[in-house]
């Protein structure tokens, strides 16, 4: 029998986590294990893939409109230059047709970079406002918190002195030990429900304080985008989620951006 020829890589097409998990882990590393030999040279490209340098900025982050799930990842190498593409091909649910969603890694580029230089321009004042009243934001919302924690401390320390009053009346006979002792137990309720209550407020003000951060990060980084050329980590420190419909629309969900921009695919320019 004639050996099959191996197709030169060029001709590769490499689809990482196309399809979803119908066997289980155990299955599946039983069979890995069988076709492991065969599956080397797949392998090591998939793992190349990942590790690539030349790997798309927008993984990760690129859904399905149609079925809303994340789009499987390819890498197809066209003569040296090396294209990446998303693509969805599952069934919706409830329908008998493929998503069949699909755009190449240079058309959300050039479609995000578009949506990106709108709200810039739009909100560039804004923005620049925010940045420089940071400091005094942070500063009032630190100030808030810790007026808040002493008022609560406060009333805790009233709670206390009550007891000791309580107390008192106890053993100097104005209180029966019963009055005495359900007194205290509903004070120390009371202590419990503050102390709860302060922990509460730690939180709050850590997650305000996290979201600020990170908000006056991603305007930094908004700022510094317009010049920068884009990488992986410049990406995700502005994209939350980018939606792709089978149509010509593509949702982008930028961070602390409150409403979602739906644009047009941008293609490559044709050349005429
Ligand atoms: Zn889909």
């Amino acid at each position: 029998m004639k050996p099959r020829e191996r197709l030169s890589e060029e001709h590769w097409i490499v689809t990482e986590n196309a399809h979803e998990a119908i066997i289980s882990m155990d299955t599946f590393e039983k069979v890995q294990e069988k076709i492991s030999e065969k599956a080397a040279p797949i392998k090591r490209s998939r793992e190349e893939n990942a590790a690539a340098k030349d790997d798309t900025i927008f993984r990760g982050m690129v859904y399905c409109n149609i079925c809303q799930k994340r789009m499987s990842v390819h890498r197809q190498l066209s003569g040296k230059r090396t294209v990446f593409y998303f693509s969805c091909n599952r069934f919706g649910e409830y329908k008998a047709e493929k998503c069949q969603a699909v755009i190449t890694d240079r058309t959300i580029q050039n479609t995000v970079k578009a949506a990106f230089d709108t709200i810039l321009s739009n909100n560039k004042k804004s923005y620049k406002a925010y940045l420089e009243g940071y400091a005094d934001i942070k500063r009032e919302i630190k100030q808030e918190n810790e007026k808040e924690l002493t008022e609560i401390g406060r009333r805790i320390s009233v709670l206390s002195r009550l007891q000791s009053e309580y107390y008192e009346k106890y053993v100097l006979g104005d209180w029966k030990k019963e009055d005495f002792e359900r007194e205290k137990e509903h004070l120390h309720q009371k202590k419990k429900e503050l102390e709860s209550l302060k922990e509460k407020q730690v939180a709050i003000f850590d997650e305000e304080k996290r979201r600020l951060e990170e908000k006056h990060q991603y305007l930094k980084a908004i700022f510094k985008g317009k010049s920068k050329k884009w990488n992986k980590e410049f990406v995700k420190a502005i994209i939350d989620k980018i939606f792709i419909g089978k149509d010509h629309t593509v949702e982008i969900k930028f961070k602390f951006e409150e409403m979602p921009v739906i644009t047009e695919k941008i293609g490559r320019k044709v050349k005429r």
